[in-house]
């Protein structure tokens, strides 16, 4: 059998490729993944709390429609309702990065979409079909590819960093700087890219003090944004510096970090609830052996302005994949809703 739709990836840019494919009667399979160190299936957004920005999701008791949307036997992967989020004695909160996917993931299901748990190792493109190869299942062959595999957050790598993700480490302060533990309190940001100084940015707003913590004595962010962020008052920026050591208890998550100076060694500690890693992403590409074109960046380069096409005509890419700019979950779900319809064009011309 071949295939018209294989998906490989399972963040919101893929299955918003299936949904849109399923509908179109394509029949799409999904490559959802299986979980890898700093990688899991349902993408970044699974790393994530509560997503206050995905339109379509205001606060409210979101558990009870969740409950009512995904089907019983997946309720387990649903995480707890957050703590103390309560309103007239049921939740109150806003929907959380599992619950998202989860429900896109459904909603695929529910027009039919089928899905296999194993990662793509490589793609055979030197004849057509394409053919999928993954690592524990025979190869798939089809006539198109949407590749949405998205962008891991690289990490300083400290076990201890490790240790408080969720509980005061992030790498995305406009999906988590607004959390309630991050209000008010002296935060961290590393890195000295334009990321870095927008998310010092950002958090200066929710923050009482954000240090700027970078390797260096000079930023490497735009002139215009390190002006913006070096003469705002709540940014201190300290220089010369590496995280050493997150520091804290299972208790209160992250209390305070250890940092060493790149110059003579030294060390201190500097309290803070919240540090936010931007220092820099890494496209999960490694699996396509250099066979699609990169930017010069490692992202997949799209060959046509405001499309989802690759380098090789039948493969398209969608999500934080191909974007090294917005890496936001409704772009990304709307990137996949563009590589469906491309797929579906191209395959409609092509007499498929
Ligand atoms: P980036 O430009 O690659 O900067 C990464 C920063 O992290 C650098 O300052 C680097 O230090 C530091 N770093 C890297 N590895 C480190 C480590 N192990 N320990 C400590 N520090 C480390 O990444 P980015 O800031 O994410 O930006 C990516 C791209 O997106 C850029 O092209 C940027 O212009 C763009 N972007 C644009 C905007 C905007 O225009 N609004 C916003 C965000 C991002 P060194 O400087 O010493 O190498």
């Amino acid at each position: 059998m071949v295939e018209q739709v294989v998906v490989i990836g399972s963040g919101p840019a893929g299955w918003s490729a299936a949904i849109y494919a399923a509908r179109a009667s394509l029949n799409p399979l999904v490559f959802e993944g299986t979980p890898q160190p700093d990688m899991i299936p349902l993408g970044q957004l699974a790393f994530t709390t509560e997503v206050e920005n995905y339109p379509g999701f205001p606060v409210g008791n979101v558990r009870a429609f969740i409950e009512s949307a995904v089907a019983a036997d997946r309720h387990f992967n649903l995480p707890p309702v957050p703590k103390g989020h309560v309103k007239d004695g049921a939740p109150h909160y806003a929907v959380q990065g599992v619950e998202l996917v989860e429900l896109m993931k459904q909603q695929a299901i529910n027009f039919g979409t089928r899905i296999v748990g194993d990662d793509v190792i490589d793609i055979d493109v030197t004849s057509r079909p394409f053919k999928v190869i993954s690592r524990d299942n025979p190869p798939v062959e089809t006539r198109t590819v949407i590749v949405a595999t998205g962008a891991r957050a690289n990490y300083i790598g400290l076990p201890s960093e490790d240790r408080f993700k969720n509980r005061g480490v992030s790498a995305c302060a406009v999906c988590d700087g607004a959390l309630p533990r991050f209000r008010n309190q002296p935060l961290a940001v590393v890195g000295g890219g334009d990321s870095a100084v927008e998310e010092a940015t950002y958090l200066s707003k929710l923050a009482s003090k954000v240090y700027l913590i970078h390797r260096r004595d000079q930023l490497r962010a735009s002139k215009i944004m390190q002006e913006r962020a070096l003469s705002n008052p709540k940014i201190e920026p300290v220089w010369n510096s590496v995280v050493d050591e997150c520091l804290g208890d299972d208790k209160q998550g992250l209390t305070a970090l250890r940092l060493k100076s790149t110059l003579d060694g030294s060390t201190r500690d500097l309290p803070v609830t919240g540090m936010f890693v931007a220092i820099g992403h890494t496209p999960n590409t490694a699996f396509l052996n250099g066979k699609l074109e990169v930017n010069d960046k490692g992202y997949l380069r799209l060959s046509r302005p405001f499309r989802t096409w690759t380098s090789i005509e039948g493969i398209f890419a969608a999500g934080d994949v191909a974007d090294d700019y917005y890496r936001q979950a409704i772009t990304s779900a709307g990137s996949g809703c563009m590589a469906a319809l491309d797929a579906e064009r191209w395959l409609a011309e092509h007499g498929h």
